[in-house]
């Protein structure tokens, strides 16, 4: 069984979004143990303080090392290999590749940070990656912690119903997923594409390549350099510029 450590001063932000749809399910199937600590809790003094002012002067506030080094030495109790991700704006730009391979990792632990951030010590001593959710400042760092850990469940084998159905998926194979429709087949008159209801499987396999190809050379011609591709698809790709021309 797979854990993570979501180290925070807000427990209550996380608790319920753990508690529901595949995250919950992950745990209740037993492939995941989550634990919520508030590392206020670590705090030696018998106040609890956690913050304290920056050194130099400066508005704002600071966590301090002593509650966070505590927190994460007793998660190191159940795993002294864990990961330590600090959530930080300044940190490397989470993508789909970053997800798999932390999805791989046995035991990972969050610090979610507030206010000004955490002493620079706890990133020169503890902490393993640094990783940004975007290039936008939140309030703290805990729904960037779970940004990460619903990307990573759903990677985690044996936690979606179908194992195949994270493969469809956007960035998986590093395209965009295709479009995609259900009943009825008219609504308000517009038709689904024939071909979907044709039930030709090959054809049906063949259009949503295609279509996700075009969609991703449309909105994301970056990716489209990168990713992986077969003759079929470069095949594809030339029908894509007939049509669009
Ligand atoms: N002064 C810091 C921002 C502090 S915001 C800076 O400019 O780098 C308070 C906390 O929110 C951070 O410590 C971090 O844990 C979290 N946070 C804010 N924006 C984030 C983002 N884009 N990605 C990940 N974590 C973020």
């Amino acid at each position: 069984m797979k854990r993570y450590d979501i180290l925070t001063l807000f427990p209550e932000i996380v608790l319920a979004p753990l508690r529901e749809s595949i995250v919950g399910r992950a745990q209740e199937k037993g492939l995941l143990d989550i634990r919520v600590v508030n590392f206020r809790e670590y705090a030696q003094d018998k106040h609890r303080i956690v913050d304290d002012l920056p050194f130099g002067g400066e508005p704002g506030m600071v966590l301090k090392p002593e509650p966070i080094f505590a927190a994460v030495r007793d998660c190191f109790r159940e795993g002294p290999n864990a990961r330590v991700i600090l959530m930080s704006p300044a940190g490397q730009l989470f993508d789909q590749e970053m997800a798999k391979a932390l999805a791989a990792e046995e035991h990972l632990i969050f610090i979610c940070g507030r206010y000004k951030g955490v002493d620079e010590r706890v990133r020169e001593a503890l902490v393993t990656d640094e990783i940004s959710i975007g290039d936008y400042v939140l309030s703290g760092g805990e729904i960037p912690a779970l940004v990460l850990i619903e990307a990573l469940v759903r990677l985690i084998p044996g936690v979606l119903g179908d194992e195949d159905s994270a493969r469809g998926d956007s960035f998986y194979e590093g395209i965009l997923d295709h479009p995609h429709y259900t009943r009825p087949a008219v609504f308000e008159g517009m038709e689904v594409p024939p071909i979907l209801i044709s039930g030709h499987h090959g054809q049906i396999r063949r259009w949503r390549r295609k279509e996700a190809l075009r969609r991703t050379q449309k909105r994301r011609p970056d990716l489209l350099r990168e990713a992986a591709l077969n003759e079929e698809d470069k095949a594809l790709l030339k029908e894509i510029e007939r049509e669009e021309n």
